[in-house]
Parts: structure tokens; sequence; C-alpha cells
């Protein structure tokens, strides 16, 4: 079981770390509302966007078969996996059929959500990861700590220290220049050895049969055109519907991902080369059953901007690795527990239900009520501490009857007035441990108000 509270005591060890992932991100969420502001229309693109996927996920049925459809008359090879091993396997069948034994891979946290890379590893397969921050984590053994910054959570010193170990660069003090000119080296030599490329798909146009993969560093396009073999892995909910609906998410996405107003490239694959291969995977995983949970279907519609991330106070603060979750953060908290409640249990605890994750969402999904649904459903199902079954019933009896609310008020104002205070910080040593109890007011708020108004 993943016990979100211990992992974060861990990453608040080091507060100063703490202390600079929450500006960065913060920087990176106040870049987002500018641009977004500077969009006429935003809410009404946001909303759009919304219906758009709602509508595409209610018949994601017949947009799929329509997708395969045009996609094979475009010349790519269409594949299904129902889970994780299935896509594992048809991913090495494809590279064992060209003798591909070199890949290079764009970020696709699809493939991270299936193990691929720790997978094709064991069948002998060098699978590289060329998103900058993705290969950081690589080397580090790491998984990303966020969708769009994998590396966030590194510092400039530390990824001195991993290149010196594993490119043999000189310790340049974390000199950022020479390290992603290091890194451009080393990569552009694992593209010119590659015999296969894997990319993610971040949209896929149903009317067309066109996968659309946005990156800041060209690194998806490096891959597919140095290589005779293109494999693209997409989740079921990634379709849209048309061409048309394309340009609503785009201006979303980049904008809500980094406040950029585009990715650097936004690259549409439709057809193979003469000579060349287009695979894509179709991939379930669990999220048709996700589909079946009304309270919770509408976050398939995430896009992956990364901005519920770069907002959550507890995300900010407690890092992403302390999700120990594929998808980290707000989204990730409500999508976890749809793959395995017991072991997600405390993901929809960790967070202040502040909805600043609803607020900048671009597809509108609201993400605070489905944290909060899932406590209800993890209460339910999972916590069956009879003692806390009985306080919890208690408190609902007292919110519900006015009368007993204003007396046990009373009581506990009184009690905490006059009984000694080694006596009180007993009681409430959970609530004390950080914090000093503040002082009992004369009244309460009820006698205050009936005293005062008017
Ligand atoms: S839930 Fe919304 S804000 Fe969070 S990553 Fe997905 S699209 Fe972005």
């Amino acid at each position: 079981m993943i016990d979100h509270p211990q992992a974060a005591k861990i990453f608040n060890e080091d507060v100063e770390r703490v202390n600079w992932h929450d500006k960065s991100l913060w920087v990176v969420r106040q870049k987002r509302d500018k641009v977004a502001s500077e969009v006429k229309g935003w809410e009404t693109l946001r909303s759009l966007a919304s219906g758009i996927k709602a509508h595409t996920l209610s018949n994601l049925d017949e947009y799929l078969i329509q997708f395969e459809n045009q996609a094979i008359k475009n010349g790519a090879k269409v594949h299904w996996a129902e889970n994780a091993e299935e896509h594992n396997k048809i991913v090495f069948e494809i590279l064992n059929e060209h003798n591909a034994k070199n890949v290079v891979k764009s970020k696709s946290m699809l493939t991270e959500e299936c193990g691929l890379n720790h997978y094709l590893e064991k069948k002998g397969i060098d699978i590289v990861d060329t998103d900058l921050g993705e290969r950081i984590v690589q080397l580090a053994k790491e998984p990303p700590s966020h969708i769009v910054m994998p590396a966030i959570h590194k510092k400039r010193e530390e990824i001195d220290e991993l290149f010196h170990q594993h490119l043999n660069t000189e310790l340049s003090g974390g000199d950022e220049v020479y390290l992603t000119r290091e890194a451009r080296k080393h990569l552009r030599q694992k593209f010119l050895d590659a015999d296969g490329a894997i990319t993610g798909v971040n949209f896929a146009v149903a009317e067309t049969g066109t996968i659309v993969v946005c990156t800041n560093e060209g690194n998806a396009d490096m891959g597919v055109h140095s290589t005779k073999l293109h494999i693209a892995s997409m989740g079921i909910e990634k379709i849209i519907p048309k061409q048309e609906h394309l340009g609503i998410f785009l201006r979303l996405l980049a904008r809500s991902a980094t406040g950029q107003p585009i990715t650097a490239y936004t690259s549409h694959y439709r057809s193979p080369k003469p000579g060349n291969e287009f695979h894509i995977i179709i991939v379930d995983n669990g999220r048709s059953n996700h589909l079946g949970r009304p309270d919770f279907r509408s976050s398939l519609h995430c896009i992956r901007c990364g901005a519920c991330m770069n907002t959550c106070p507890v995300y900010r603060r407690s890092g992403g690795h302390s999700y120990n979750a594929t998808i980290p953060g707000p989204i990730g908290s409500i999508l976890s527990p749809g793959f395995d409640l017991n072991k997600y249990s405390s993901l929809p605890f960790a967070s202040s239900l502040c909805g600043s994750c609803s607020d900048v969402c671009p597809v509108k999904i609201d993400i605070h009520d489905q944290l909060y649904k899932w406590r209800q459903v993890i209460i339910e199902n999972l916590h069956k501490d009879k003692l806390k079954r009985f306080a919890m019933s208690t408190v609902g009896f007292i919110f519900s009857h006015p009368l007993v609310f204003r007396l046990s008020g009373k009581l506990v104002n009184l009690s905490l007035r006059i009984l000694p205070q080694n006596i009180i910080n007993g009681v409430v040593k959970e609530w004390t441990r950080g914090r000093k109890l503040p002082q009992m007011p004369q009244y309460t708020f009820t006698e205050w108000y009936n005293k005062n108004r008017k």
C-alpha cells in the first residue's frame, strides 16, 4: 500500500529542495495564468474541450473503429492491447521482427504505466528516453516526478554528478549550457544508432487516422525520421473526433502546461514513408473499467498538461515521487484508485480540497469533487476502523442537530478554557504536534452572532 504522508515526509526532510520545488512550479502556474488571460474566450475553449471529450467518451467505440479504419487506409498497422502485458509483448514482437536492438523513445506516460523500459531491457533491448528530463531520470533509475517536467525535483548539481558518472562529462558546478550541450551530443549518437523509434500520442484524430505528438525538443521527430520503424502507443482516451477540434486542444495544452502559446514541435504522423513501417498500439489497461464509473469517468478527459500539479499546494510541497504512481498530483490521485483501490487509497487524501486543480484544468475536470468522492468510496470499502466510524457518526449526529451542536460547542469552549493545558494537549496531541492551540474566545460564534445581529 502506498503511504503518501510517509513518502511526503521523506521529501520534506530537505527543506531547501521543498522550497525551491514549490517556487519553481508556482512560476509555471503564474506563466500559465498570464498566457491564459491573453486568450479571448479562454473559458469558452475550456468548455468546448470538455464537451468534445465528454461526447467522444460517450461514443468511444465508434470513434476508435473510425480511427483504426482511417489509420489502416493511411498505411499504418493498428494493434489493440487489453493491458500492459499485451502492450509490451506487441512492442517487443514488432522490434524483434525488425531485429531492432537500439530504440529511442520520446515522452509517453502510457509506456511508463506499462513498465515498457524495464520489460524491453530484460529482453536485451537498449531503450533510451530522448526527452532531456526523461533521460535524466532514466540515468538516475528513477521514475518521472512530473508528467511534463519529469526531472523537476533534481538540482542542477545532481544532474552534473549524474552526467559525470554516466556520460563521462566534466564536473561543471551545474552549468546548464554545458550540460545541455553534452546531453545533445550523447542523444545525437543514440538517434544515429537507433533502429526503431517509440513515441506517445497526444491526440489521435478519428476522422483522418492521424496521430499528433507535441514536444519542445523535437526528439519525437528526430527518432521517427532517423529510423525506418515507428511505434506509437496510445490510450483509448486520446481520440478526438475531427481535425477541426485539434486547434482547441493545442491552444489549451501548451498554455496550461508551460505557459507557452504553442509547443515548439506539433507533429502530425499519418502515413509511413515508402519502405518504412508505422505501428499504432491502442491500449485499454483499465480505462474501460474507469469509463464505467459515472462519478469518475471525466478524469479520462485529461490531456496531461500538468497544470493541476503546478498549482496544487500538496504536490508542490510533497514532490511527485511521494505519490508512488505513474501519474502523480491531483489527477493521479483520482486516476490511480481506479487501477488499484487498496494500493492507492491514501492518494485522494493528499489534497486540501481547495479546488485550485479544477480551476486550472483546461478540460474542466471536477478534480476536487472526485477526490472527495474517492474518499467516500475508500471509507466505505476499506476503512473498517470501528472507533473512527463511531467518532464520525457521532460528529455527523451533532452536526445535523442544531441544539446538540450548540450545546457541544459551549461544552468544548468551556472545557478548553478551564481544563489544565497538559490534559488538553494529551487529548489533541496530533493537532498540537506541529502547532499551538488557539486561545478560546469568550463566546461561540452563534452567541456572538445572536448578540450582534441587527
Ligand atoms: S487533470 Fe486537467 S490540469 Fe491536470 S493534467 Fe489533466 S488536463 Fe491538465
